[in-house]
């Protein structure tokens, strides 16, 4: 079998009950970063678990070999760095591989935080319907999908690193320049001590984007265009 464990995105405290019972009991665990996975097993004290590193550059071998241990009888556990595995981390070429083999295997799934919903909840703002975006592109489709923002009556949630969340934020300034009361939400470091939920618009957004401290992770939250 293989569980699907959400863990916390920044605080230890978020991890639910059934990801711990899931951590202690598997064979083994699938993470992106052994130290980051291997940090929150002791902070759980939970020790000597076999950590299988499975990341983004992994090639498709490694995943063959962990379907060859699932399908062998063994319970493993996937995990990403942080939050809910497969929301814009390589969590779901694993996923996705073991439902395209011709064995099997059972996937269940243990849920539990994840930025862009913690983002969304907080902002305010209408959340009934939204549209996920994950990371922007870095260079081509950046600016048609911006300007598509323009149509959307959904409020729309993306991820952004912060060596770019200045660039991204003046973009979106410009892309929706017409648009100058619409509202925005730029959420950091969510569940950790600098938390933070900016509330802004369209037309104070490049000051915001000048002034919002540099440091951390950020989730961009923008109103419907209503
Ligand atoms: N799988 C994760 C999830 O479920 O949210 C997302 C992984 S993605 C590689 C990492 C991005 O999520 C960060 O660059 C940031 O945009 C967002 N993120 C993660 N933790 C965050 C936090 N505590 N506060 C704000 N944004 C966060």
């Amino acid at each position: 079998m293989l569980s699907i464990v959400s863990t916390p995105i920044g605080n230890l405290g978020d991890i639910t009950l059934r990801s711990i019972e899931t951590l202690k009991a598997c064979d083994a665990i699938v993470c992106e970063d052994t130290r980051v996975t291997g940090s929150l097993l002791k902070a759980l004290e939970i020790e000597k678990k076999e950590l299988i590193s499975c990341h983004g550059y992994s090639d498709e071998k490694k995943i063959d070999r962990i379907i060859e241990r699932l399908e062998a009888g063994e319970h493993l556990v996937l995990v990403s760095d942080a939050g809910t595995p497969g929301i814009s981390d390589p969590g779901y070429k694993v996923v996705s591989k073991i439902r395209n083999t011709k064995y099997e295997i059972r996937i269940e799934v243990i849920p539990g935080p994840s930025a862009f919903l913690a983002a969304l909840s907080v902002s305010g703002l209408p959340i009934n319907q939204f549209l996920y975006i994950g990371f922007p592109p870095l260079k081509k489709g950046r600016q048609t999908l911006f300007g598509s923002f323009k149509d959307e009556d959904r409020t729309i949630v993306l991820y952004e690193s912060v060596h770019r969340i200045e660039k991204t934020l003046c973009e979106i300034a410009d892309a929706l320049s017409d648009q100058p009361d619409r509202k925005m939400v730029i959420a950091r470091e969510l569940t950790k001590m600098h938390e933070e939920a900016i509330h802004t618009t369209v037309a104070d957004l490049k000051e915001t984007a000048n002034t919002i401290t540099k440091k951390g992770e950020f989730v961009v939250v923008i109103g419907p265009n209503r």
